[in-house]
């Protein structure tokens, strides 16, 4: 069944729009039938035919319009326009969780027997996939260790490779990906270049104009911003050109079923890949984004640039008053002018660098402990972009299964912890990070944060 793409964005008009126009009006017209202005939960499972042909042409995608939730929803269908329109992609799906998109991206891609080059630094969820999952299924992966270097790229790849796969902010370490070298290099070896986005979002980057095919997004994190629902979505660029590699893609430009006619190229063009995706990944492998989801995600995303304006100058100044405590070994923020890859974040992130990033304690393990059990507005939990600030530590939580080698080659050291810093007022942020400080090294919180004060980085 191949049906139920959303209607194309990016007209003209729209690409004139600034982002925040765009975060806000993108995809979204008054409903038809009650005038609804902000497009209504539609908790349906399935859409009612008016007659018999209309049921065989909806099922054949000969006329738009609906059928059933798990190939296209009008509620789910706006938030894919809408993200579609910010990440400057042909078109957008959206499905249950950022797990999901990674997997129904890359199994959109990729077949037995086929190889995955990805950047050794991305989320470790992501890695357990790669590595456990898709090699049951026959996929060979490699990771590649420096990522920015592209003859380290080119090294490992084999007549078998069919996708690049790298973050556009690595997790937790910010380990900026130099875009445009990573797709330079997918280009030369007529792959797509598969791009997570989730932590710097479409207001800081968009990969798409750095040369990416496909980009992927935990929704769960800054899109939704409030923490309440999970989601993920997969844009695709449109600008593949699937049909010159034929042989590498034969699901999408290979020769058609006998019942079908055309190729998925051959019918549908750019968008080949989304339409494929969509009709024989997403709605048969079913990880359906809930239309009450997808409202909340919509909820969310108009407020994008707002909140990840915030998040960066928080970030910023929590990363500058903790490079600048003694229990505070190191900070992994490329705000920081400190910073390996200040260059890189200045160039694909001039707006911000977004709000997750790790530090490492000098004290190790035990000065983790009595930090996080002392903090009081950061929340210690395993999530991030949300308003709210958050710290894990990593060794023993979202690495937890990581070999003491594994977890070197990582950059994560026993002291290490990882931020989220929400949109609370600055001064109420760096108090708390004083308070779990001191709990560490028994100096008193007081005089750092008149230091602070007097240094005048303070909002007031
Ligand atoms: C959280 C996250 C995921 C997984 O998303 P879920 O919505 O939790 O399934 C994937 N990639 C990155 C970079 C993430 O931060």
């Amino acid at each position: 069944m191949t049906q139920h793409a959303p209607t194309p964005i990016g007209s003209s008009d729209q690409d004139r729009q600034g982002f925040t126009t765009a975060q806000v009006h993108a995809g979204q017209a008054p409903d038809a039938s009650y005038g609804s202005r902000i497009t209504p939960i539609h908790l349906s499972a399935g859409f009612a035919f008016d007659d018999f042909d209309q049921a065989r042409d909806r099922f054949n995608g000969d006329e738009d319009g609906y059928t059933y939730t798990r190939y296209g929803n009008p509620t789910i269908a706006a938030v894919e326009r809408k993200l579609a329109a910010l990440e400057g992609g042909a078109e957008a799906i959206a499905v249950g969780s950022g797990q999901a998109a990674v997997s129904v991206a890359l199994l959109g891609i990729l077949s037995v027997g086929d190889h995955l080059l990805s950047a050794r630094s991305i989320y470790e969820g992501s890695r357990g996939l790669f590595r456990d999952n898709f090699a049951r299924m026959g996929i060979e992966v490699d990771f590649v260790d420096d990522a920015n270097d592209p003859d380290a790229w080119r090294r490992l790849i084999r007549p078998n490779t069919r996708a690049f796969f790298g973050e556009s902010i690595p997790n937790p370490r910010n380990e900026i990906l130099d875009l445009s070298a990573v797709s330079a290099v997918a280009d030369e070896a007529g792959v797509p270049l598969v791009i997570d986005n989730t932590l710097a979002t479409p207001y800081l980057v968009r990969p798409i104009e750095h040369g990416a095919t496909v980009v992927v997004h935990s929704a769960s994190k800054f899109l939704g911003g409030h923490g309440s629902a999970l989601g993920g979505v997969i844009v695709d660029s449109g600008r593949f050109d699937w049909a010159t590699h034929a042989e590498s893609f034969p699901h999408l430009a290979g020769p058609a079923h006998p019942l079908r006619k055309q190729s998925y190229t051959e019918r549908f063009g750019a968008v080949a890949y989304a339409a494929y995706t969509r009709s024989a990944v997403a709605s048969r492998l079913g990880p359906t984004l809930s239309p009450f989801n997808a409202f909340l995600l919509q909820q969310g995303i108009e407020t994008l640039s707002l909140r990840v304006q915030r998040h960066s100058a928080n970030a910023l100044a929590v990363a500058r008053w903790l490079e600048a405590q003694p229990e505070v070994e190191s900070v992994d923020y490329s705000g920081l002018e400190s910073n390996r890859y200040h260059e890189l974040a200045l160039r694909y992130l001039p707006r911000g660098q977004g709000s997750v990033f790790s530090f490492t304690l000098a004290g190790g393990v035990d000065a983790a402990e009595r930090f996080v059990n002392a903090v009081r507005l950061f929340t210690p939990m395993s999530h991030l972009g949300d308003v709210r600030s958050l710290v894990l530590h990593a060794a023993t939580t979202s690495h937890a299964n990581l070999t003491p080698d594994e977890l070197l080659a990582a950059g994560i050291a026993p002291g290490t912890l990882r931020l989220s810093v929400g949109i609370e007022d600055e001064p109420d942020l760096i108090r708390d990070l004083a308070r779990a400080l001191a709990a560490v090294s028994g100096a008193s919180p007081a005089a750092r944060i008149h230091d602070h004060l007097l240094a005048g980085t303070a909002l007031g």
